[in-house]
């Protein structure tokens, strides 16, 4: 079986149709052995955490997008449980307010990009440069269709200068958004979660995938590609985000740095 991350990745340059995903698709994952895969996963991540953060030349951003209810906090929370939160920053991006209005779109991004040997999740990010904005028009076309081009070359210096970068796209149907909703309402533990806006957002629901389709035609990359979730299922949402980052993180070869002294030579009382 082909590995998930060749399966789910958008080619770089390829045309992708979000109509032609099934956001229920496991690809042939069965949730009991998924739940025990991700556990396993979850061990080798911090492993291979606790390399990144020992080697610190290179660090990892992980950025999620995705629809309202398409489970980014989940994905965090469910996916990076295990790693050591001294080598982890979690940036939720909201709406620019204060000094983010008055700089450029990136400069809060470029801000909480990780340092070497640490690990960063995007919850939201520039991508909703080319999302909330264009669908709701705030700002003319003539500004944000010029974002794809600055977006692929802010990635690029990143990668060149040692940001490894994998990007996910939490893909749900309209009909599991509804579900979650529902769920907001219903449960008293997760009433604080609904907002109005939610529900207004929902009517854009075309246009927001002909934001994501142009985004993910525009800026998957070989420096920093994205990956289309089928996020229907939880588990094989989990499953498939935590593959790919393992997948990710095994193929940078990582290794503990030299010891600064000669070991042998060291003698305490
Ligand atoms: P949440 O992720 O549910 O806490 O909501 C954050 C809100 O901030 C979402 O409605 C986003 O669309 C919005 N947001 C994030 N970044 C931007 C941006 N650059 N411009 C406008 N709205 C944004
Ligand atoms: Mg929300």
């Amino acid at each position: 079986m082909k590995h998930l991350a060749h399966e789910l990745i958008v080619s770089p340059g390829g045309k992708v149709k979000l109509a032609d995903i099934d956001p229920a698709d496991t690809h042939g994952a069965t949730k009991a052995r998924a739940d025990l895969k991700l556990k396993k996963n979850c061990e080798r991540l911090s492993v291979l955490q606790y390399l990144l953060y020992a080697e610190a030349k290179r660090a990892l951003l992980v950025v999620l997008q995705g629809i309202d209810a398409g489970g980014k906090d989940g994905t965090i929370k469910h996916v990076m449980t295990g790693m050591n939160p001294q080598g982890v920053d979690v940036t939720a991006f909201k709406v620019p307010e204060g000094a983010e209005k008055r700089h450029d779109y990136l400069w809060r991004v470029h801000k909480a990009v990780p340092e070497s040997g640490k690990i960063g999740i995007f919850n939201r990010s520039h991508y909703e440069d080319v999302l909330v904005v264009r669908v709701h028009g705030l700002a003319p076309k003539s500004v944000w269709s010029k974002r794809y081009d600055q977006i692929n070359d802010f990635e690029r210096m990143l990668a060149e200068n040692d940001v490894r970068i994998i990007k996910f796209l939490l893909y749900i149907s309209k009909d599991e958004q509804a579900k979650r909703f529902r769920e907001r309402l219903d449960d008293k533990s997760k009433n604080w979660k609904f907002s109005q806006s939610d529900v207004k957002e929902r009517e854009y629901w075309d246009q927001y995938i002909e934001a994501y389709q142009e985004m993910l035609r525009k800026c998957s990359t070989s420096d920093a590609p994205w990956y289309v979730i089928p996020a229907n299922k939880k588990w094989f949402r989990n499953l498939a985000v935590s593959e790919i980052m393992l997948h990710t993180l095994e193929s940078m070869d990582l290794k503990f740095p030299k010891p600064t002294a000669d070991l042998k030579e060291i003698t305490f009382e």
